[in-house]
């Protein structure tokens, strides 16, 4: 993942350095983006490409109710459009128009037809419904690809997936420009996530120690009730 440059337009440099500058978005926290994105899974397993479309409707209305923007269209294709319009942002899986606020996700890769992965399908979702919040919830001119948008889309992405969210380690690059350093963001996301079990299991060590400890004053005392009430 790589940031586009800075705008050369003067005008939409404060825009772009607002952008660079957000990096998290409120999120719904009653678990309905992962309940949804549960459906979008199995619809893609098991359904039609109706289904992965409903599932993914239902994302965007309840996503768009949520940060208060209008709703965006969604459509679900078999594969890439050969031939991309200009003015869209186009990804790898899916792009945006801003002037008709349609997300389009395809479920196949363009050049060797392979099926999406579930995780690459919903984070292209989320990435594309930043483009839609970068117009209608931040008010920017533009939507670019910043070091904020990358982690904004992560957020939703994580918040949708229940998936902990990963801290993103950035190196500059010529142009302005930042990629992403996947090795040091896994390599500390993976030490994270270690601590997280090993705390884990300790507090479980703990608790069992505790009932042990329980265990123990109940039986004494069991055993003092004995001993005074048969002496
Ligand atoms: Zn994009």
């Amino acid at each position: 993942m790589i940031t586009d440059a800075p705008p050369r337009n003067a005008n939409h440099r404060e825009g772009f350095a607002e952008s660079d500058r957000i990096k998290t978005l409120d999120l719904p926290q009653d678990g309905s983006l992962l309940a949804i994105s549960q459906s979008i899974e199995s619809a893609m397993r098991t359904g039609t490409t109706a289904d992965v479309r409903r599932a993914c409707a239902e994302f965007v209305t309840i996503s768009s109710d949520f940060y208060k923007v209008p709703a965006c269209g969604i459509r679900v294709l078999a594969a890439r459009p050969l031939r991309v319009r200009e003015h869209w942002a186009t990804e790898l899986f899916g792009d945006y128009n801003p002037s008709s606020m349609l997300i389009r996700v395809w479920m196949k890769t363009a050049v060797r037809k392979e099926i999406t992965s579930f995780g690459t399908f919903l984070s292209t979702l989320c990435h594309e419904f930043c483009h839609h919040l970068d117009y209608h919830k931040f008010g920017f001119a533009d939507s670019w690809h910043t070091r904020g948008f990358y982690e904004r889309a992560a957020t939703l992405y994580h918040n949708a997936r229940g998936t902990p969210p990963k801290k993103l380690f950035w190196v500059a690059v010529p142009g302005g420009r930042w990629r992403i350093d996947w090795p040091r963001t896994n390599r500390v996301a993976d030490r994270q996530m270690k601590d997280i079990k090993a705390t884990s299991v300790a507090r479980r060590s703990e608790l069992n120690d505790d009932r042990k400890n329980q265990e123990c004053l109940f039986q004494l005392q069991i055993f003092r009730e004995r001993t005074l009430t048969f002496p």
